[in-house]
């Protein structure tokens, strides 16, 4: 029989294609509850899921904010049966901590950690029962390692983080496994929201060199960050379908091979001087060379793409 996965914040990104992906399947190995805070926002997802929808994808309003929307979720599904869960609903923050409001930031731990926590609440009593499931979270790069003026939203992912990783080993005494996601840049809304927040900030809450190095150095960085080292949502949808089909699911994978040095500065020196060197170096002294970099890997990306493009047109595969 076919898995049943219900995945949360489905009404674009990540959540929308990994939905789309599952429901998809050549075996037809799943059945999808792809789920959207706003039911009346799932354009997007109709449009994507074309045929699979009535058949092996049917979209449900979830709210991870609300516990009562996440209990009638559930108590809507036969038996309360979810083999899958995938955690992936999120919001993003980018900006100086003085230009941010205690209460977009409770906001934002709200929808990012707590909407984990009620989702688990519920999902795992049924699945301890059962004695199999599997809890799948889109974390993040940055529930690893700290970014400048990331401040908040890291932290909501090290909350993320800390979460799983003491509940793995209960959860495996249960023959329930936990995976964590963890994503690099992923050009979605989540980026562009983030930037448009960015525009509305008031800078005059800050003082004038901090919000120089937010406007000037950070957001023009993080923007060539995203072209160039940027991955799709339909690659982390294939990640992600890779840790849910395998025998043996993995604690933590990384879907961007270039961050994956990033956290070892942090293990490599308990003292935290090497990391916060590198880091500090890298902002404040290599920008320059970064941003080339960058450039480099953006040109030569778009070549591929060119020769690719080339190469379907006279009909090579
Ligand atoms: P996105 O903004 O396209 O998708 C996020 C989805 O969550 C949206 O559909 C939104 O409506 C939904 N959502 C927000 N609050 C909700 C709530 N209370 N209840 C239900 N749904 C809610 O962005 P995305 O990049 O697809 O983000 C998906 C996940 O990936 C997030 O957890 C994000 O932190 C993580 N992530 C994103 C990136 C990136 O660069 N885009 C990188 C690493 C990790």
């Amino acid at each position: 029989a076919p898995r049943t996965v219900l995945i949360t914040g489905c009404s674009s990104g990540i959540g929308l294609a990994l939905a789309v992906r599952l429901a998809r399947d050549k075996q037809r190995r799943f059945r999808v509850i792809a789920t959207v805070r706003n039911v009346s926002r799932s354009g997007a997802l109709v449009a994507a899921a074309g045929s699979a929808l009535g058949r092996t994808l049917e979209i449900k309003q979830l709210d991870v904010c609300d516990e009562g929307s996440i209990r009638a979720c559930l108590d809507s599904i036969p038996g309360r049966h979810v083999d899958v869960l995938v955690s992936n609903a999120g919001v993003g923050m980018i900006g100086p901590l003085e230009c941010q409001s205690l209460a977009a930031m409770q906001g934002l731990m709200d929808t990012n950690f707590f909407g984990l926590v009620r989702l688990v609440k519920e999902v795992l009593p049924d699945m301890k029962r059962r004695r199999s499931g599997h809890i799948v979270v889109i974390s993040s790069v940055m529930g690893l390692q700290g970014i400048v003026f990331n401040d908040v939203y890291a932290a909501s992912k090290f909350a993320v983080e800390g979460f799983c990783e003491s509940l793995v080993v209960q959860a495996l005494r249960f023959n329930v496994a936990i995976s964590l996601v963890e994503p690099g840049p992923v050009t979605t809304e989540f980026e562009a929201k983030v930037y448009e927040e960015a525009e509305r900030a008031d800078y005059s809450q800050t003082d004038p060199e901090t919000a120089e190095i937010f406007t000037k150095l950070y957001l023009r960085n993080s923007k060539d960050v995203f072209a160039s080292l940027g991955q799709s949502p339909e690659d982390i949808a294939e990640h992600t379908l890779r840790v849910i089909e395998a025998a043996r699911p993995p604690f933590r994978h990384q879907t961007n091979a270039a961050y994956t040095p990033m956290a070892a500065l942090k293990h490599a020196d308990p003292s935290g001087a090497l990391m916060t060197d590198a880091f500090y170096k890298l902002v404040f002294k290599y920008d320059a060379v970064l941003r080339l970099g960058l450039r480099a890997i953006r040109l030569l990306r778009w070549k591929a793409q060119k020769v690719q493009a080339g190469a379907r047109l006279l009909g090579f595969k």
